[in-house]
């Protein structure tokens, strides 16, 4: 896994320009089946990726924090939510919370989240992969697929599967 992440960006970055006219293709005319196709390429990548021995969304990237998040985690931590916000977050250019510093500050040596239970939506949803709609988020997945390993094999096999 170390290895792969260490290539990652030059990888993401090779491919780039034949993931973004894939996506733009798939904007125009998403194949019917699409979330079909996507929920079956993310189980099955999920099967054989395990998310400890990488952790590098949590380590290099943080997610957004909504109203409902911060209140449910500052609730965990018996705190009042601007308690929560001025420990931990800040907002960034689009006005959105954000985490303060990377790697997140809720993430263990072993990998693990301390915050798991509660942690923020977009944390529990990255890479968002088998998402409904899938092609409305292809700026955000030419992104993720520079910092997640998964996300990159399932668009791999996405350009293979759609053509
Ligand atoms: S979601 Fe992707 S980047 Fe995050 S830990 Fe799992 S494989 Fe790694
Ligand atoms: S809250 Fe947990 S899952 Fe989300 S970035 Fe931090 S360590 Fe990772």
């Amino acid at each position: 896994m170390e290895a792969f992440l260490n290539n990652l960006p030059k990888l993401a970055k090779d491919k780039h320009k034949d993931n973004k006219t894939f996506f733009t293709k798939l904007k125009k005319k998403p194949p019917k089946q699409l979330d079909y196709i996507m929920q079956e390429l993310h189980e099955e990548e999920f099967k054989k990726t395990d998310c400890l021995t990488c952790a590098n969304c949590c380590k290099t990237t943080g997610p957004l924090f909504t109203d409902k998040d911060i209140q449910r985690i500052a609730k965990h931590f018996k705190q009042k939510p601007q308690q929560f916000i001025d420990s931990y977050l800040r907002l960034d250019e689009d006005n959105d919370y954000v985490l303060q510093s990377v790697p997140c500050t809720f993430l263990g040596a072993d990998n693990y989240c301390s915050i798991y239970d509660v942690r923020p939506k977009a944390c529990a949803e990255f890479p968002h992969t088998n998402r409904k709609k899938f092609q409305q988020i292809s700026n955000l997945t030419l992104k993720n697929v520079a910092i997640c390993p998964a996300a990159f094999n399932i668009v791999e096999k996405m350009k293979a599967l759609i053509k």
